[in-house]
């Protein structure tokens, strides 16, 4: 009986040429706080400037243009009213992380074709997949003389 399951396990690990890949990183949701030093005009309230700043309204200003319009409206140049530092929360998806055989990492943003330089293919969940432009129209692999796809 032991021999037996023993050869059933040998037997399966020959055929099960393709493990997944492993995932580092499930897909999730990522979110972040910004805050922004905002102003409107006086005379058109529908309207002013917002100035990426941190939390304590120190502003980040990353261009010439957005240096010269801080300095006219802390200044008074411009007829602005000061709206303070107004925070707001951004989000964005971020693709699982998985780790290939060759230990690469790749992020799988593709629900089908997510490349690895060593030539495989992953889908979104980490599975080595055929990649879809080698498949017909059902999915189902066009080579089928690739003893890969014997099954
Ligand atoms: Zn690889």
């Amino acid at each position: 009986m032991l021999r037996y399951s023993r050869k059933v396990a040998t037997f399966f690990l020959m055929t099960n040429t393709t493990t997944p890949m492993k995932i580092l990183s499930r897909p999730h949701r990522k979110f972040a706080k910004e805050f922004h030093h905002e102003f409107r005009w006086k005379d058109d309230p529908g309207a002013g400037f917002g100035f990426e700043c941190d939390k304590s309204g120190t502003p980040l200003l990353k261009s010439e243009p957005a240096k010269e319009n801080y300095e006219s409206c802390i200044s008074g140049k411009f007829d602005v009213e000061d709206l303070g530092v107004v925070e707001s929360e951004r989000s964005w998806f971020e693709a699982a992380i998985g780790k290939c055989e060759c230990g690469r990492e790749l992020q799988l943003w593709d629900p089908l074709n997510n490349f690895c330089k060593c030539g495989k293919c992953f889908n979104s969940s980490g599975q080595e997949v055929t990649p879809s432009n080698e498949c017909d129209e059902w999915g189902n692999p066009l080579d089928d003389i690739d003893p890969r796809n014997w099954q």
